[in-house]
């Protein structure tokens, strides 16, 4: 695939794929890679690398790119081939039309973790400053928002507390609705290496994860939960925690706040919060949870790592303030080797959040409702600004039903294949009038598109990416855009079109009026990065070089604060027409949607999305090993392969979401997150049956 023998240049860019945000040297001859090497100097990977990132580029460069603008009036009609210039001011013409017909806030948009910092940037401030609302949503909608909304309630931060190579100095490792060997995989191996030293494991997953069948490595306990009982097992570790004496009270008595901690101690000593009581909800022996309790609170440095096992439930929030009060009340947090640290799914996710893409919140995580910093980009910006939240995705699907949300602009996302229930997310994207779709491919959005405007990949981007420790490093353009614009020229080119003047000459500008309008950042630069190699936030005159640790001394928030988390049990429940839990996934070869794995000429990525069940299940319903299956839930059913496993525990099946038509999200429900709308990706009740081929 590549490796064409001998390079004439490199250039140093950042890996577009997950969270790690590995550095990588791509080596050049001309306009060709040759290959890409893992950057021994890159601090996130310190030469190492997963498939995905050294072999998976190809698809840069697939003939499945569009490279020209196109527009079609319906969307039955044939594309049309358009310039840049008739593009952009159909689209401007298109969205004034709706915003005077139906007002300002009938129009907005939608950016996504492959978008760079300071193209996330440049939408939400589009979105904000030319069509005058805060309709502007990002993919963190579905996976992390309930990280910002429970890290920011309980520490006062929205990230994760320490960076990766902390994990050297941790004794106990707790791993939560995370698989880190296929999702994030080079922290997997460093992780893996951490336990071969002899780190304790302990794994709360209802699946046997890779983690937990690695050679040499022992997890101490598995817990084996039944899916959607997250906070129900959270509340019982910490029930032992605080009965049995195991809170660190120095710790409380000096960094947390003392109300707020003594009616949560109060809350969680209750008996029906304890192990015994929970046992059979969990599916879970109480003894197993005593023991991971015990060894969490007294192993020494502790560390929780957690993935959207934990994030896209019901009670997402609830989880992860859960997880903050585990880790406050024993005292692992604001030093190495301990903290509480989100394993971010896509390359930027975390950047996406921090540039102010949600539709609450400005850059830096400040409310559009606080007047001060609402004037603070008033006056920056030099327009007023609207005071209340915009629309939040499943929001947006709302009202497009209802009449009042008509146009879209959606930058790197594929909403029509990634977000829940699809057929009520087609039938919304059916009721606008104006949708764009800014992409390397014809994506499954784009088949509801009404303007297609070409994107670029991560290597002809120029910008940065935040990866899961809050390490903002440089993507470098490795090759020239093969569609004429980087994607913030469209974005700045749509904005002039609609009346808002922007005129930057390069992302470097964008980067330093984020620094300017940032507390985190305002240390921030290209050239600060390129001096360093990455710079971790916050970056400011407090921490001019980064901060590794966060909530060092004190929280951000000042006093930690302890949260009820009360349990209430998913509305989603088995029944005899849907008698067995679908969650979902990722593996190692493919990536997401697939958009790009599947685009890659490596035969590995040639595999396809398939139902795991138990032995059992799959015997009572005469279901051998590489069967067809129909899977059937309330919102709708699908057909996949069935691969019998052992690991899954009896009752719950799994899937990944790689391929489109197969569609996990087909059957995924609306169910979603109380405060943040993260839906529930991981509790679908279902039904499984043998079928034919199709
Ligand atoms: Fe890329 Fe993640 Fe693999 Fe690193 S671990 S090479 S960031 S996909």
């Amino acid at each position: 695939l590549i490796d064409k023998g001998q390079a004439e240049h490199s250039v140093v860019t950042t890996c577009a794929y997950c969270g790690v945000g590995c550095s990588f040297r791509a080596e050049m001859k001309g306009e060709d890679i040759v290959r890409m090497v893992p950057d021994m100097d890159g601090k996130a990977n310190h030469g190492h690398s997963c498939v995905k990132g050294r072999f998976a580029i190809g698809y840069a460069t697939h003939p499945d790119r569009i490279t020209t603008p196109m527009i079609r009036e319906k969307i039955t009609d044939p594309w049309r081939v358009v310039s840049w210039e008739q593009a952009i001011d159909h689209v401007a013409s298109e969205f004034k039309r709706i915003q005077k017909q139906h007002g300002k806030f009938a129009v907005g948009g939608i950016t996504s973790s492959r978008c760079t910092n300071e193209e996330t940037y440049l939408v939400q401030k589009l979105v904000r400053a030319a069509f005058g609302n805060n309709n502007v949503d990002t993919c963190a909608r579905v996976c992390h928002s309930p990280t910002g909304y429970g890290l920011k309630s309980t520490l006062g931060e929205s990230a994760g507390t320490q960076d990766f190579d902390s994990i050297e100095q941790t004794d106990v490792v707790l791993v939560m609705g995370s698989n880190p060997t296929d999702a994030h995989p080079v922290f997997g191996s460093k992780m893996k290496q951490r336990l071969r030293q002899g780190a304790k494991l302990i794994v709360i997953d209802p699946r046997g994860i890779d983690l937990v069948r690695t050679p040499h490595v022992q997890a101490d306990f598995h817990l084996k939960l039944r899916p959607g009982t997250n906070v129900a097992m959270l509340n019982a570790l910490a029930h032992v925690i605080v009965t049995e004496g195991l809170v660190d009270e120095a710790f409380v008595a000096e960094r947390c706040e003392k109300a707020a901690f003594d009616k949560w101690r109060a809350f969680i000593a209750e008996e029906r919060n304890s192990p015994e009581a929970q046992a059979a909800e969990l599916g879970v022996p109480a003894e197993q949870v005593r023991g991971a309790a015990r060894l969490y609170a007294t192993g020494g440095n502790a560390a929780i790592y957690y993935g959207l096992g934990v994030t896209e439930h019901a009670q997402g929030s609830t989880a992860v303030m859960g997880i903050a009060n585990l880790a406050m009340a024993t005292g692992n947090l604001g030093r190495e080797g301990v903290g509480v640290n989100p394993m971010r799914g896509q390359n930027n996710v975390q950047g996406s959040c921090d540039m102010g893409s949600f539709p609450h919140e400005f850059p830096g995580y400040r409310h559009v409702g606080d007047a001060e910093v609402r004037a603070d980009f008033e006056n920056a910006w030099g327009v007023p600004l609207h005071d209340e939240p915009g629309l939040r995705i499943p929001n947006m699907f709302e009202a497009a039903l209802d009449g009042s949300f008509l146009g879209l602009y959606v930058e790197g996302e594929d909403i029509a294949q990634s977000d829940p229930n699809t057929q009520h997310v087609t039938a919304a994207l059916q009721a606008m009038e104006c949708i764009v779709v800014q992409d390397l491919f014809l994506n499954e959005t784009a088949k509801y598109a009404h303007v297609f405007l070409p994107g670029t990949s991560f290597l002809e981007k120029d910008g940065t990416f935040t990866n899961a420790e809050r390490r903002v490093s440089r993507v470098r353009k490795v090759m020239e855009p093969r569609c004429r614009y980087a994607d913030w020229e469209v974005t700045q080119l749509l904005s002039n079109a609609m009346g808002y003047p922007m005129h930057y000459a390069h992302p470097s500008e964008i980067m330093d009026e984020i620094a300017r309008l940032t507390p985190t950042f305002t240390n921030m630069s290209f050239d600060k990065i390129d001096q360093l190699g990455s710079v971790q936030w916050p970056c400011n005159d407090e921490h001019p070089d980064g901060t590794p640790v966060m909530h060092v001394g004190e929280f951000v928030r000042g006093q930690g604060r302890f949260m009820l988390t009360e349990y209430v049990p998913t509305s989603e429940k088995v029944n005899a027409k849907h008698p067995l839990i679908l969650t979902t996934g990722r593996i190692l070869s493919q990536y997401n949607v697939g958009a790009q794995t599947r685009r890659t000429a490596n035969v590995m990525w040639h595999d396809e999305d398939l139902l795991e069940i138990h032995p059992h299940d799959a015997d009572e319903r005469g279901i051998r090993d590489g069967d067809w299956v129909g899977i059937e839930s309330r919102a709708g059913d699908t057909v996949l392969r069935a691969k019998i496993a052992e690991r899954m525990q009896p009752g719950v099946v799994y899937t990944t979401f790689h391929f489109p038509g197969s569609g996990a999200n087909v059957i995924t429900t609306e169910n979603s997150d109380w405060a943040t709308n993260c839906p529930e990706y991981k509790v679908t009740a279902v039904q499984v049956t043998r079928v034919e081929q199709p």
